[in-house]
């Protein structure tokens, strides 16, 4: 068994959650000792937690805080608005780092293909997403004058897109959404926000708490039709073989049975009714037609052949998130994600290994799964990297000085940002939250976050 003479170096490529955790594991190791360079294409850290996570909850907002503490550690060195496969490729990585990591998560929505989705008003959840989390790569203003608003997809981001869809801009104001998303919101014209799944209570994949949390508003009135709370054998074993997803039913089951609250806003969820088709006239939504569903007894349904149109002017699908390939890299086209075995990079047959290359969270197992499950995702990837590293199964880079990347990236003129320059960027949005008495206001535009970060004054 032999162990590497120096220190290993290693790049982490996304500076997400599951980079965040891999970066952490690695530098904790007790075997080897190891420097991690985090690569991240935006100006500044933090991935789907700052573009994913709604601005209305800023407890799983705060998260970032605990990962503050391992983006301080002295093994770890931050190099932002850098695009791996662009800016610098993998080939060239593999020339400066003992490993690359990827951890390049996801951003993109997933295809929903029936007739009329590309109607003007038909929307996929992660642009309306990052319009509202004010990710500069985004629009920057939204057409929101639909009085009636379907949403396709009953997870939690189909809730999160309901829930933004039928709170007031007022609502949000307190959040850290920038002013160009409140101006937006605050003409949002949405009184009923119909939610569609095509499944039934106990197979829908809300959390509990986003479900309950939805009536904490003042201004939605939740409903569901006791017609749509439906269970078979099969759904009672699913309700017996998750806490949670028993949970769920019950939230359901009272939002089907209670008194209507008053507000002026409806949001209603609609189960069994599967979205086959979005209504259109001169190019733009007027409805969406869906299909009746029954339980067929197996834990699936079946169609009933019984259509219903319902009179909604904007269509959102959030049928899930798509990861993207990277350059230089293989990519399963059809799991969207880079082939692996748990944590080696395999060939696009999906085979052979690729010495020195590993994946860890979204990119590695699909967009699904809370933040905490890429901490132990990670774990299961960088214990493969430590063990090929003591086993001297990684080869040892041509550039080993750690100033040789940013002398690279210094000579192709990318203007990269550090750890140091988020501080600088997270104080300017502070301070401008501050003088609205909100602890954040984000910054949109990406050269002013780059202007922050690398501390060009800001011409006002
Ligand atoms: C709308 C939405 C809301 C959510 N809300 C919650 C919630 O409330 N609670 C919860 O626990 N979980 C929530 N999640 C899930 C959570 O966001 C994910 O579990 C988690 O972010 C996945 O982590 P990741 O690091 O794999 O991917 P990501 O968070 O997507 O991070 C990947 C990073 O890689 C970067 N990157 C990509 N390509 C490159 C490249 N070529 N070069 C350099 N950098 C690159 C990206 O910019 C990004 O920063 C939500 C997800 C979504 C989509």
């Amino acid at each position: 068994m032999t162990t590497p003479p120096r220190p290993l170096r290693v790049a982490v490529i996304g500076a997400g959650p599951a980079g965040i955790y891999a970066s952490d594991l690695l530098i904790r190791n007790e075997e080897v000792e190891v420097f991690v360079d985090l690569f991240e294409q935006m100006p500044a850290p933090f991935g789907l937690i700052r573009y994913g996570v709604a601005p209305d909850h800023p407890r799983i907002k705060g998260i970032v805080k605990s990962l503050h503490n391992v983006l301080d550690k002295p093994h770890l060195r931050l190099l932002g608005n850098v695009t791996v496969g662009r800016d610098v490729t993998v080939e060239e990585l593999r020339e400066y780092y003992d490993a690359v990591v990827f951890s390049t998560g996801a951003v993109a929505d997933r295809e929903l293909n029936i007739p009329g989705i590309d109607a003007s008003g038909s929307y996929g959840a992660a642009d309306f997403v990052g319009f509202y989390d004010g990710n500069p790569r985004f629009e920057r203003s939204w057409d929101l004058s639909a009085r009636s608003v379907a949403v396709i997809g009953v997870g939690n981001v189909g809730l999160d897109v309901a829930r933004i869809l039928a709170k007031t801009g007022d609502e949000l104001r307190v959040t850290e959404i920038p002013d160009n998303v409140y101006e937006s919101l605050s003409r949002n014209r949405a009184t009923e926000v119909h939610v569609f799944g095509r499944r039934g209570p106990a197979q829908v994949k809300f959390t509990p708490q986003e479900l309950k949390e939805l009536d904490h508003s003042p201004t939605i009135n939740v409903v569901v039709d006791p017609a749509d709370i439906d269970y078979d054998a099969a759904s009672e074993e699913a309700r017996r073989a998750s806490k949670s997803q028993d949970l769920v039913c019950q939230i359901l089951e009272q939002y089907a049975i209670r008194e209507a609250k008053e507000a002026p806003h409806t949001l209603q969820i609609h189960l069994f009714e599967n979205p086959v088709e979005v209504l259109h006239r001169d190019g733009s939504v007027v409805g969406l037609r869906t299909e009746r569903t029954e339980l067929d007894g197996r834990g699936g349904v079946r169609s009933t052949g019984k259509f219903t149109d319902w009179p909604v002017q904007a269509v959102y699908r959030a049928v899930g998130y798509r990861s993207d390939a990277v350059a230089g890299v293989p990519f399963d086209f059809e799991r969207n994600v880079i082939p692996n075995d748990g944590g080696h990079v395999l060939d696009n047959a999906g085979v052979e290994r690729i010495p020195g290359l590993y994946a860890t969270g979204w990119i590695k197992r699909g967009p699904v799964g809370l933040i905490g499950n890429t901490k132990s995702d990670a774990k299961e990837t960088t214990d493969m990297l430590i063990s090929d590293a003591v086993n001297g199964a990684l080869e040892v880079p041509t550039f080993t000085d750690p100033e040789a990347i940013t002398e690279l990236l210094d000579a192709r003129g990318v203007p990269f940002t550090t750890w140091e320059g988020w501080h600088r960027l997270d104080s300017a949005e502070r301070a401008l939250g501050e003088a609205e008495g909100r602890e954040r206001k984000k910054i949109v535009d990406w050269e002013e976050m780059v202007r922050h970060a690398r501390e060009v004054p800001v011409c006002i």
